[in-house]
């Protein structure tokens, strides 16, 4: 309908590869100037007022924009074509609230909604540290978690029951004050009542108008075998309450697990180090290992590298889907003593003379030794 439609690029006077903020902050600025409450009267502020938040709508999709910088207007259907139509207009409420000060200018929905509207509860967090062990086998365990509940005796209303309450004489109960401006619309929820329609009288003696009473309340909470340092555990409907009968948040516990000092947790699997002499190393040996499944007996095979490990099926952390477990490895730590009686030096001495002594620089054959490991 419109031959001479202007760019949308040139209406918001920004570059063709302006990113979004400068995009926003250009649409911003426009929005200000033109804004038929500051121009009342004015139909060319109107006009462009118009043409901003159309361009703005367009070029701030990343589709749309990517349409028209192909197409041009062709691309895009036009928003503007026959009236305004503040639903296609993204982030318009938005700027406009922060400009102006306040909400949709646009009015969508009623008054008696907007006061009633049902509203959820927010999530709650709570942190709870829980013993490595018991990360392992799962817990059940007690919690005591603040929360605000509706006070019983004002059912949330803050106000004394039968006569607490009173017609709010500002927007005589209907919860919000019109404006009417231009081809604007603004409602405004009415600043006296909050936008309850209704003001306090007679505060609740129970909550002293607060409409809420914080209390501890004792929750279970059953943690599964397997869970790691960050899981989230979903208690739902145990957050705050929601308002105006909506659905009370969900409260979320966040787990932390205290290191173990022998284990560490990779994973699903476990890893602990465990020191040898040269003398166990060379020959093998069968040592009993406190796992935290009870006593293992466990076979180190002759000829045990410094480095090398031993790889335990099964004996890992449990998947908390409650699918099998990760393995246990145990790092062989060779030590050589460093003080020796007489026997054992008189015996290292027998070894020298009898063992072969190869000491060509090998670089590369220390990290191949680390790679040994056995099953
Ligand atoms: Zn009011
Ligand atoms: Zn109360």
């Amino acid at each position: 309908m419109n031959v001479t439609k202007r760019d949308y690029y040139e209406i918001l006077g920004v570059g063709r590869d302006s990113d979004d903020k400068v995009l926003k902050d250009a649409y911003r600025k426009l929005a200000m100037e033109c804004h038929p409450d500051r121009n009342p009267g004015d139909h060319t502020a109107e006009e462009r007022f118009k043409e901003a938040a159309e361009a703005y709508s367009v070029l701030s999709d990343g589709q749309k924009r990517a349409a028209y910088d192909r197409f041009g207007h062709q691309g895009v259907p036009s928003a503007a074509g026959n009236g305004f139509d503040a639903a296609g207009f993204p982030d318009l409420a938005d700027i406009l609230s922060d400009v102006f000060g306040f909400g949709d200018p646009f009015g969508r929905g009623h008054a008696g909604q907007r006061r009633t509207r049902a509203q959820r509860g927010e999530d709650v967090r709570y942190d709870l540290e829980i013993a490595f062990e018991d990360s392992m086998n799962g817990l059940s365990i007690d919690i005591q978690v603040p929360r605000m509940e509706e006070c019983g005796r004002c059912s949330g209303k803050g106000a004394e029951p039968e006569d607490g309450l009173t017609t709010c004489p500002i927007c005589r109960g209907r919860g919000e004050v019109i404006y009417q401006q231009a081809f604007l619309s603004v409602r405004r929820a009415c600043s006296q009542c909050g936008g309850r329609g209704q003001i306090i009288r007679r505060p609740c003696k129970e909550c002293k108008g607060e409409g809420y009473l914080r209390r501890e309340r004792k929750l279970k909470v059953n943690i599964p075998p397997g869970v790691d340092t960050g899981t989230q555990l979903r208690l739902s409907q145990e957050g705050q309450p929601g308002a105006n009968g909506g659905p009370p948040g969900d409260l979320y516990v966040v787990l932390k697990v205290t290191p173990h000092p022998i284990f560490e947790r990779q994973d699903h699997n476990l890893h602990c180090t465990v020191p040898i002499n040269p003398a166990q190393a060379a020959l093998g040996a069968t040592i009993d290992l406190l796992t935290l499944d009870g006593l293992q007996t466990i076979k180190i095979p002759e000829g045990a590298q410094p480095g090398s490990m031993l790889r335990i099926k099964g004996l890992g952390m449990p998947h908390v889907s409650g699918s099998g477990r990760g393995d246990l490895f145990v790092h062989l730590d060779v030590r050589i003593p460093s003080k020796l009686s007489r026997e054992q030096r008189r015996l290292f001495e027998q070894l020298r003379d009898l063992l072969p002594a190869e000491n060509e620089p090998s670089g590369k054959g220390i990290f191949n030794k680390v790679k040994d490991y056995f099953m």
